[in-house]
Order: C-alpha cells, then sequence, then structure tokens
C-alpha cells in the first residue's frame, strides 16, 4: 500500500505519516528531506542557492546516507534551512533529479533498520501529484498560515531555538508562495486526494478520520 500525504509547511502531515506509518507496518519517506539536504549542502559550503547548475549537481550526488548525515545538524529543520530548502526545489533541474531516489523508495520500501516494509508512506508537496500518482490513499493536509505558524513557533521553542513568532509567520507566507507558484509541481491537492483542514480539528480527529476512510476502501 502506497499513501501520499502533501500539503504545506506545519499543517500536521508528519505527525499524521507517523501514526499511519505504524499502524499499517508503512516505511516513511519525509521527501522535504531531500530538499532541505541540498539547500544545507550548500549552505555549509558557502555556495549560493541560487545557482541552478550547482544545486542540480548537488541533488544528482546526493545519496539517503547523506540526506541522514546532514539530518543529524541541528540547522537541519532550521526556519533558514526550510528557506534555501524552498528555493533550491523551485528549480525544474534539482527537482527532476531528486525524482528518481524519492520513486524508487515505494519499489523496495524499507524502515530505517533495514527491515521490510508492507508499503511506504511519503511526505511532501508533490508526492500525490508527481512522485507517485499511482498512491493508493492520497490526503492533502492543510491549515491556515497563522495555526501553521504558531505550531512551528511552538516546536522551535521546545527544541531550544528562540525564532520570533512574526519571523516564522512571514517565512511560512514567504514558502507558501514559492511553493504554488513555481512552475514544475506546485504545491496543490492531487484531483483525488482528500482533503483535511487541520486549522480547528486536533490531529487525533485527523488520524481517526483517515484510519476510517482507509478501513472503509480496503
Ligand atoms: O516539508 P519541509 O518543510 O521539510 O520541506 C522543505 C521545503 O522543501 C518546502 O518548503 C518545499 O519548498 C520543498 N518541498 C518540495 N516538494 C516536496 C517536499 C518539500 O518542494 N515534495
Amino acid at each position: 500500500m502506497i499513501i501520499t500525504i502533501d500539503g504545506p509547511a506545519a499543517a500536521g502531515k508528519g505527525t499524521l505519516a507517523a501514526k499511519l506509518s505504524a499502524k499499517y507496518d508503512l516505511a516513511y519517506f519525509d521527501t522535504g528531506m531531500t530538499y532541505r539536504a541540498v539547500g544545507l549542502a550548500m549552505t555549509l559550503d558557502g555556495k549560493d542557492l541560487q545557482d541552478e547548475a550547482l544545486a542540480e549537481d548537488y541533488a544528482k550526488h546526493l545519496t539517503f546516507e547523506q540526506m541522514h548525515a546532514l539530518s543529524k545538524n541541528p540547522a537541519f529543520r532550521s526556519s533558514k534551512n526550510g528557506v534555501a530548502a524552498s528555493i533550491v526545489s523551485a528549480m525544474p533541474k534539482v527537482r527532476a533529479a531528486l525524482l528518481k531516489m524519492q520513486q524508487d523508495f515505494a519499489l523496495s520500501p524499507v524502515f530505517a533498520d533495514g527491515s521490510k516494509a508492507k508499503g511506504a508512506i511519503y511526505d511532501g508537496r508533490d508526492t500525490g501529484t508527481v512522485v507517485c500518482p499511482q498512491a493508493d490513499f492520497k490526503f492533502f493536509v492543510t491549515a491556515s498560515p497563522e495555526v501553521r505558524a504558531q505550531r512551528r513557533y511552538k516546536e522551535l521553542q521546545e527544541k531550544g531555538q528562540d525564532t520570533p513568532y512574526a519571523e516564522v509567520l512571514s517565512d511560512i507566507i514567504a514558502r507558501d508562495e514559492r511553493d504554488r507558484t513555481r512552475s514544475t509541481a506546485p504545491l496543490k491537492p492531487a484531483p483525488d486526494a482528500i482533503i483535511m483542514d487541520t486549522s480547528n480539528l486536533d490531529i487525533e480527529a485527523v488520524v481517526k478520520k483517515a484510519m476510517e476512510l482507509i478501513d472503509a476502501k480496503r
């Protein structure tokens, strides 16, 4: 079984994916990590994020192992690296270079410890539209920018990162705009995606609804 969960930053995709992965024995691929890895690798090397040929080169050489190694860097999940990721992700050549790695995961999905999974669950912006259009279930999870910024702000505070709320909100709005308006794989629900607005729903209710829909169809 393949499930895709797309939507804007901090909408609750990761939490929903973790619950569905545990219940249905699915290996999880957070595709945002591929773009964050390219953004962070370039930043650490002092490279210009606007240089598409260079960003493509970093994307072409990215391996799963490097991506996981970079994800241990405290800057990997920062707002600043989210912006870096969204800059490189707007480049068609970078997306093309990372697509195969993203698609291959569904062919033989494995957990972090190397054991085989019963399928894959993807989280991203275009996983239901481009990466896995053949997915069995597609969800599009969204919420208002203010609700998402509040959640991200709380998460950052819990990690000891003191980014002002206004900055988190403006980063989210800028990222949404870049993700929605780019020419390749813009952020939008697949025509057959189930849309879930989490602005006024707690995550447990969203998880319950998703599981009911999956169980009813299986
Ligand atoms: O989900 P996350 O915030 O880690 O994603 C970082 C950035 O990577 C997003 O803002 C988006 O620009 C990009 N991204 C994408 N396509 C995906 C996943 C993430 O363009 N499938």
